[in-house]
């Protein structure tokens, strides 16, 4: 394969934005950041045998959710997603046809947001691939929905359903079987199709002060990282935790707490808001069709997450409990 015909080919024919000025084909991209915005930026690497298998994801899928996860992340600054660089180490078991189709996979969820593949690197390995995702967006300058933002009393709220993407891996693995197929196909989706909450970030970042996380390691991590960054605490009910009727169907054969606490790759929104706030961000996400749910309050005690379950006990909620999901 040749790496200039290749580049050629995954080259956009056009730009969305006019604020790039020079994309593919010099030795760096050049634009034009929008006066009075704050430049975000993040970076992410997926490794085949880590990240995704060959066998269970199609090269579109894969493309997706490595774009997918750095939008993300931008949505939990509560910016805008604008451009994207894409860097690629290609072992000699990917045919030029499959990496178009990554390419493809990213420029599906690319043109929704009206993003600029603005650049990349492409070199060849000699083991598994590797793809490194780099997205730039821009948000307002007074946007700051920053871990760090709880406060004592504050709102513990997230968006739409918790612990769809692990149940959804545990059937691509294998590790459970006999799902019926509309539930599986749902929650196979939830794990290789993640929707960044972009729409919601961008409502919360309106708000006055808002901590904001994206759920990517599992509610129980991210939670522990706002009250780590904050340095108070929370109390969350478990009942209170959205959870898929897909998933609850589920419940009486699996136990589906480890996903919904420890799962991680929901890419949901996790934050929190003052009582005041928390009215108008759940009305303003209501009128957008947006599920958000109220889940607990933020406390002064200490760097602590607790959990109170169906029967009123409390427990402490650590960043993970489950120890064969740690080497997802
Ligand atoms: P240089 O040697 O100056 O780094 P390259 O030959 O690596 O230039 O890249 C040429 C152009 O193609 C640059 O604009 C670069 O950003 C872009 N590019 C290279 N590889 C990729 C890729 N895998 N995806 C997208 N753009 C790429
Ligand atoms: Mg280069």
């Amino acid at each position: 394969m040749d790496e200039f015909d290749f580049i050629n080919k995954v080259k956009p024919t056009r730009n969305f934005s006019k604020q790039v000025m020079v994309g593919i084909g010099d030795d760096a991209a050049v634009y034009q950041p929008t006066n009075s915005y704050n430049q975000v930026v993040c970076v992410d690497t997926m490794v085949e045998g880590v990240h995704f298998l060959k066998n269970l994801s199609s090269p579109q899928d894969i493309g997706y959710k490595a774009l997918a996860v750095n939008i993300s992340d931008i949505a939990a600054m509560g910016a805008l997603p604008l451009y994207y660089l894409v860097s690629i180490a290609i072992p000699s078991t990917w045919t030029e046809d499959e990496l178009i189709q990554i390419y493809e996979g990213m420029e599906e969820l690319s043109s929704t947001y009206k993003m600029d593949l603005i650049g990349g690197d492409t070199v060849s390995t000699s083991d598994k691939l590797v793809i490194t995702v780099t997205v730039i967006g821009e948000a307002e300058s007074h946007v700051q929905t920053l871990r760090n933002k709880a406060e004592d009393r504050d709102i513990v709220f997230v968006t739409g359903t918790i612990g769809d993407s692990s149940a959804g891996l545990s059937i691509l693995l294998e590790e459970i079987e006999n799902i019926h197929p509309t539930i599986q196909n749902y929650l196979v989706n939830r794990h290789k199709r993640p929707i960044a909450q972009v729409e919601a970030g961008q409502i919360i970042a309106e708000l006055e002060r808002a901590s904001l996380n994206d759920i990517s390691d599992g509610l129980a991590s991210e939670l522990n990282e706002l009250v780590e960054a904050s340095k108070l605490g929370m109390i969350i009910n478990e009942e209170h935790i959205p959870v898929s009727k897909e998933l609850r169907s589920m419940q009486d054969v699996y136990d589906i707490k480890k996903w919904i606490l420890y799962g991680g790759e929901d890419f949901e929104l996790v934050g929190t808001t003052s009582e005041r706030e928390w009215d108008k961000l759940k009305q303003a996400c209501t009128d957008r069709n947006i599920t958000i749910t109220k889940i607990g309050v933020v406390t002064n005690q200490h760097h602590n997450v607790l959990l109170k379950n169906r029967n009123g006990q409390m427990i402490q909620l650590k960043k993970s409990g489950y120890n064969h999901f740690n080497n997802k």
